[in-house]
């Protein structure tokens, strides 16, 4: 179940999807070396994918939660 230290990490972190604010998980695509993150709500998913780094992948997660209040309000 992958390293436990990068578990910890992720919950510590605090992923959560910008849409529905169920927890999102971010894992490493092997083929492309990229980081994504996936909404595990399934009526929901939510995805993003192709960022280099997992703080990337964070940073593009917040970004796309403030792009989505700003469109709903
Ligand atoms: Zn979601």
């Amino acid at each position: 179940m992958g390293h436990p230290n990068e578990y910890a990490g992720d919950t510590r972190w605090g992923w959560n999807c910008p849409r529905c604010e169920t927890e999102a998980t971010v894992s490493r695509d092997p083929d492309s070396e990229t980081f994504r993150w996936e909404c595990s709500n399934e009526r929901c998913g939510s995805v993003g994918f192709g960022f280099t780094s997992r703080r990337r992948a964070r940073i593009a997660l917040r970004e796309f939660r403030e792009a989505y209040q700003n469109v709903y309000r």
